[in-house]
């Protein structure tokens, strides 16, 4: 097998910031190490690529349910007539060509005692696994409301044919209906995605259906980027007006929805009221993607505790958890963060492989957020291991690393965000993806 240099390691490892590696012992293998990574979204198939450009010589296996990932981000833009389908889906082939085994298949079973890892149809071995099986949702979060049920009312917070359905029901919808879309409490994947959602859905009420309403009903008190998306509102779709396209209850409004009854597409919040909409969109509370479960990576919490600094299990060693599964201090579930984590952790598995000690790392984030044509919005963190407000150990925010958009922007900046939403969706998916 051949050496990593530690000049590669460096140059490679670029992207994490400061790599630093002191006293670099060049170790060979008798047989090159076999890495395999669980989940080609935006966690395990940044992890994968960045093992490879950090050690070539590795053994680097991936092992993904489906043949084509929809990408979640942008997938609102199909929604509002903005995108189609076809233009938010991947295939695996850049990871083919990048020299990593792509293996379409269902993983049913980890054993971290053997090291096994049973698919449908194989079974692999591995000296590090890497995993990042994202979200799965909550069937039994709002009564009423199964994984059966979802096929009429959408949660569409995995993108593909849950996308194609929730557009689908919004262009046979007539003018004057209501859509309501229920929002979950922290954490889920996207804090800012649902409202994303309800306001390029409202660009398309405007445009096409304009005597329509959408009603969002959160369980939540206040949202991400809140006083953002409601100027926004103001400014495109007359919120805080009679008239307003938009209306938002959050929890103090008493609209933390409980039940559906899928029938008549009525939800009742926990207060009793109802509210009937034409088109529903619930999306439900969220755990760690059931694989998660089944390897017993989880926590009380129903998310994955990890070592903040390389992502390794607390719970199984040599099995490292990126991605929405993992609890990763105040870095939240996007993809973005997957796809810093998936570079740290493929970092820290190589180090480890090499007995190296990982250098301090860094992560970041940032989330855009469209709310209408040629208007964009975003946050953005810096983020490193410290001292969360506990005191204990976490991935804590970078005092004044970041931070929102300017609430008092103007139109051309606006416009400018919404085109770097854009260039950062052409980024991550080609970083992904090659
Ligand atoms: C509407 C919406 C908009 C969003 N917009 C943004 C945005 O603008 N910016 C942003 O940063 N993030 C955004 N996100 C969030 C982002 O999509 C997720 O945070 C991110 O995809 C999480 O990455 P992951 O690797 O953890 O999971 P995923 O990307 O979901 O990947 C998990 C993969 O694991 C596979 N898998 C699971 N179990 C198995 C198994 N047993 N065997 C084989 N394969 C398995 C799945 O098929 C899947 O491909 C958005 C999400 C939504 C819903």
């Amino acid at each position: 097998m051949a050496n990593i240099s530690r000049r590669r390691f460096l140059q490679a490892g670029a992207g994490l910031g400061a790599l630093s590696l002191l006293g670099f012992p060049m170790l060979s293998f008798g047989a090159a190490a076999k890495v395999v990574v669980i989940g080609g979204g935006s966690g395990g198939a940044t992890a994968a690529r960045y093992l490879k450009q950090y050690d070539p010589s590795l053994d680097v296996t991936l092992i993904e349910r489906n043949d084509t990932y929809y990408t979640c981000y942008m997938s609102n833009e199909v929604l509002s007539g903005d995108r189609t389908l076809e233009q938010i889906a991947f295939g695996y082939d850049g990871l083919k060509k990048a020299g990593i085994n792509v293996v379409i298949d269902e993983v049913t079973k980890v054993d971290p005692a053997t090291k096994k890892i049973t698919t449908a149809k194989a079974e692999f071995t591995y000296d590090k696994l890497i995993v990042s099986p994202g979200t799965d949702l909550k069937w039994d979060a709002v009564e009423g409301y199964t994984e059966e049920t979802s096929k009429e009312i959408p949660h569409a917070w995995k993108a593909g044919e849950q996308t194609k359905i929730l557009r689908a029901q919004l262009e046979a919808m007539n003018d004057g209906g209501v859509v309501v879309i229920t929002a979950p409490a922290n954490p889920f994947r996207c804090p800012p995605g649902p409202y994303e959602r309800a306001s390029l859905i409202a660009q398309y009420l405007k445009e096409k259906k304009p005597k329509s309403k959408l009603i969002i009903l959160d369980a939540k008190p206040s949202f991400a980027k809140q006083e953002l998306f409601m100027q926004g509102w103001e400014k495109l779709y007359g919120y805080k007006t009679d008239n307003s396209l938009i209306s938002w209850k959050g929890l103090e409004d008493q609209a933390n929805v409980t039940k559906v009854d899928a029938k008549t597409r009525t939800v009742t919040t926990d207060f009793g009221d109802t509210v009937k909409a034409d088109v529903l969109n619930i999306i439900p509370a969220q755990k760690a993607g059931k694989l998660a479960f089944d390897i017993g990576l989880t926590g009380d919490s129903g998310w994955c505790p990890i070592d903040f600094k390389t992502f390794e299990s607390t719970k199984h060693k040599d099995i490292y958890v990126i991605g929405d599964a993992c609890i990763a201090g105040a870095m939240p579930k996007s993809g973005y963060s997957a796809n810093s984590q998936g570079k740290t952790a493929a970092a820290a598995v190589v180090a480890s492989l090499r007995s190296l000690e990982l250098p301090e790392t860094s992560h970041i984030n940032t989330c855009y957020s469209l709310v209408g044509k040629n208007y964009g919005i975003s946050v953005a963190g810096v983020y490193q291991v410290g001292k969360g407000e506990d005191g204990k150990d976490s991935i804590i925010a970078i005092k004044d690393s970041g931070g929102v958009s300017a609430k008092d922007a103007d139109d051309a900046t606006r416009a400018t965000e919404a085109a770097y939403a854009h260039g950062w969706y052409k980024n991550i998916t080609s970083e992904m993806f090659g």
